[in-house]
Formats: C-alpha cells, sequence, structure tokens
C-alpha cells in the first residue's frame, strides 16, 4: 500500500520494536484511539469512529455503572478470592441466577481461553476420553490445549488427531436439513475419533458460530446433535464467549435460541466489559469430581474488582433494556441491508441474530465468496468513520458486533455508508 505518514509510521515502528511479530494491528492505515463512550471509539485527530467490532464493552464503552463500579471497589479492597468477600458471592449469584438447572455452579477465570481450558479438563476427567468435536474455522482461545480445538489458529497443518473439525451449520454444507446434517456430522465425527482409538470426550462449539462466519440459524438447530454427542457418552460444551450476554436479542445464552441445556458453558469477553473476567459455569458434580483430582485456583479470576464490574454490566444490561435493543437494532439492520441489495449484487448472504449480524461479499458476476472486496469494504468503511472486521473460512463475511447500545441512527450511518462505497 502506500508509505504511511511519518508520524504513525513512526507508532508503527515503535509498537514492532516492543512487540515484534506477533503484533497485529488493524487497516492499512492503523488506528490511534484515544477514547471511547458507547459506540464511539474516538482517535488522536479527533475523528469519531462508529464501533461495529468491539463486542467486549458490551453495555458500551466507558459506560457510567460499570466505571463506577470498578473506581470504587478498586479503592476499596482488590485481592484474591481465597477470603470471603461480599461483591465476589453476590455475583456469582447473580450471575447464575441466569442459568437453567443443573448448572448451578461456577469458577471464574480471567479469560475465555482459560475458560476453555478449565472446560476442557472437565469434561476430560468425567468422560476419562480426549477426543473433541468443534467446527472447521472455530476459534476457542490461545493456551496450549486450547490452540489444540482451534482449527482456525493453525497456519500450517491442522489440529492433532484427537480433534475432529465439522462444517459449521449452513445449508452450503448440508442442505435443507441442517440441524440433522450437522447433528450427521458430529455423529460420524464421534466414530473417527473412536475409531482412531481416541475415547470421546466432548462437543465443542461456540453458539453463533462466530470465526465459521456466524451461523445462527434455524434456532433450535443444535438440539440433535447435542443429543447424538450424548448419545455417544461425550458432553457438551457451549462457549458463549461471543452470543453471551445477550447479544442475540432474545436470550441471555446462544444456547438458550437452540433450546439446549450444556453440560458446561464458558464465558468471556462482554462478561466485564473490558475487565478481564471469564468463567465457566457447570454442574456442582462435574466441579466436584475436578476438586478431587486436581483443585481449581485462578490468582486474578473472580477478583473483588472484576465481580463488581461484572455486576455493573448485569445492572446495566437490565435497566438500559439492551438485550431488547440488540434484538430490535439488529433486525432493523438485517431488513436495511435486505432493502439495499436489489442496488448492490455485492451483498450475499445476511445471518445472524441481534447484534451480531454476518454479511456475506460476493462477486457480483458470480457470487463467489469475495475476500479482498471484503477487505476493501472495511478498509473503505474506515475512511468513512466506521470500525467493523470480517469472519468466516475465506474472510468475506463483514462482521456486525457493536456494543449492545447501538441506536437505530448509527446503524443507519453504517448501512449508509456501506451502500455509497458499494454503488460508488
Ligand atoms: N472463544 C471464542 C468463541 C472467542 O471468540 C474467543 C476470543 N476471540 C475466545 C474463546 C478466547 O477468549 P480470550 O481471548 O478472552 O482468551
Amino acid at each position: 500500500g502506500a508509505a504511511l505518514p511519518a508520524a504513525l509510521d513512526q507508532m508503527v515502528t515503535r509498537r514492532r520494536r516492543s512487540f515484534g511479530a506477533t503484533s497485529v494491528l488493524f487497516y492499512d492505515r492503523p488506528l490511534h484511539v484515544v477514547g471511547a463512550r458507547g459506540a464511539t471509539l474516538t482517535a488522536s485527530d479527533g475523528t469519531q469512529y462508529l464501533d461495529l467490532y468491539n463486542n467486549v464493552p458490551s453495555v458500551g464503552h466507558g459506560h457510567p455503572k460499570v466505571v463506577e463500579a470498578v473506581r470504587d471497589q478498586v479503592g476499596r479492597l482488590n485481592i484474591h478470592s481465597r477470603y470471603i468477600i461480599d461483591v465476589v458471592d453476590h455475583y456469582a449469584e447473580r450471575l447464575l441466577a441466569h442459568f437453567p438447572a443443573p448448572l448451578t455452579q461456577v469458577a471464574l477465570t480471567c479469560t475465555g481461553s482459560e475458560s476453555n481450558d478449565l472446560a476442557l479438563r472437565l469434561a476430560r476427567l468425567a468422560t476419562s476420553g480426549i477426543g473433541v468435536v468443534v467446527t472447521e474455522t472455530a476459534y476457542h482461545g490461545n493456551t496450549a490445549a486450547v490452540t489444540e480445538v482451534s482449527p482456525s489458529s493453525y497456519k500450517k497443518g491442522g489440529p492433532p488427531a484427537f480433534v475432529r473439525a465439522v462444517p459449521p451449520p449452513h445449508p452450503a454444507h448440508y442442505g435443507a436439513d441442517v440441524a440433522g446434517g450437522f447433528a450427521h456430522a458430529v455423529a460420524d465425527a464421534v466414530a473417527a475419533l473412536e475409531a482412531d482409538g481416541h475415547a470421546f470426550a466432548a462437543l465443542l462449539v461456540d453458539t453463533i458460530f462466530s470465526s465459521d462466519g456466524v451461523h445462527a440459524d434455524p434456532p433450535g438447530l443444535l438440539a440433535s446433535a447435542v443429543a447424538a454427542a450424548r448419545r455417544a457418552g461425550g458432553l457438551f460444551i457451549a462457549d458463549e464467549v461471543q452470543p453471551g450476554f445477550g447479544r442475540t436479542g432474545t436470550h441471555m445464552w446462544g444456547f438458550a435460541r437452540h433450546g439446549v441445556v450444556p453440560d458446561i458453558v464458558t464465558l468471556g469477553k462482554p462478561m466485564g466489559n473490558g475487565i478481564a473476567l471469564g468463567g465457566v459455569v457447570t454442574r456442582p458434580d462435574l466441579l466436584a469430581q475436578f476438586a478431587g483430582a486436581f483443585g481449581y485456583f485462578n490468582t486474578f479470576g473472580g477478583n473483588p474488582v472484576a465481580c463488581a464490574a461484572g455486576r455493573a454490566v448485569l445492572d446495566a444490561l437490565a435497566e438500559d433494556g439492551l438485550m431488547e435493543n440488540a434484538r430490535a437494532v439488529g433486525a432493523h439492520i438485517a431488513e436495511r441491508l435486505a432493502a439495499l441489495r436489489p442496488a448492490c449484487p455485492a451483498i450475499g448472504e445476511v445471518r445472524g441474530a441481534g447484534l451480531y449480524l454476518g454479511i456475506d461479499i460476493v462477486s457480483a458476476a458470480d457470487g463467489r465468496a469475495d475476500p479482498e472486496a471484503a477487505g476493501r469494504l472495511i478498509n473503505g468503511l474506515r475512511e468513512r468513520g466506521i470500525l467493523i472486521g470480517a469472519a468466516g473460512p475465506l474472510g468475506h463475511t463483514l462482521k456486525v458486533r457493536p456494543p449492545l447500545c447501538l441506536t437505530a441512527a448509527e446503524a443507519d450511518r453504517f448501512v449508509g455508508e456501506l451502500g455509497a462505497l458499494l454503488k460508488g
């Protein structure tokens, strides 16, 4: 691309000097940000960007309730959880009240990766298996064990033999009966694991299949796959790092849209609105068995400041009506995109639920996936003050997952700019 302005070039060089090749910066012209409120990110040159990318500050960047709760708690007490601390126990009760029986207990962590790492350990201990079934472009985190169940993390090769990946639930892979086809694929993957001598432990999926390109429909689709996994003696782990905390607009958890109750639920990202807070919600028997074999302690997991943030997130979700807002504004975006499509043949399928939408960008000529066009749109939208990312195996699916406080007017601005770019 074109050379960067000198000041920006210096900042990028400085970043690379400290962080080396693992440092990832978005955009051809990386963004220098200095602040954020609601669904708006402010850059150092004063430009206000509409944020459709960041799902961690889920109740809004700088939400006053969360800021105040953190400020108050950090000045009062912040320590590990081996003492009785009211905010920790109160938060756990508030969180668990959002789960169906028999998911009545929680282990608090700091990240989604730690949550999935613990979930794998619980499932493997309970089943004496090692085999895990995931989806083809899944990402579940960054520890050694969780990387093994994250096919999207491999730039060369792929997961070990005790991990089997199945295509995500979409008619392109399974025809009209997506639920039945997906369940068959899971059952076949389990059979292949067992045939190779890898006893089956768990089916692990992100319940909105975000890195696979966002697959939410039809509601209920997971039920037969979960039944198949259980018939084969495995557990079902629902990764709620992406869809959890009301994002899908009708349910607090992605698994609930599908009418299933997992054995283990893993939480992260939006849980603390940016304060490091994650968790594993599960059945008491699974935690008891694990405690007998290993025990679990996480120094920073569920510290008082994180729990204060988590409690404020639950308050803000309810008081600001954010789940309903996610439903209404998400449906509004989908409608506006449908209206735009006739004039913009590059807009392919639009999928998702609530404020988690995937917009396929395709070639107008033949309808094929067009990741280069998606990349140009991401950079073009940034030049027009809108931040968005992409997902899916080919990277051609624009991913809309803003803070849940996004307004209909902000959504209109996005659709308007997308249309202008596509027509321009
Ligand atoms: N699960 C899913 C579905 C995720 O998207 C992510 C993060 N992108 C993780 C787990 C890992 O979470 P963390 O980065 O907090 O470790």
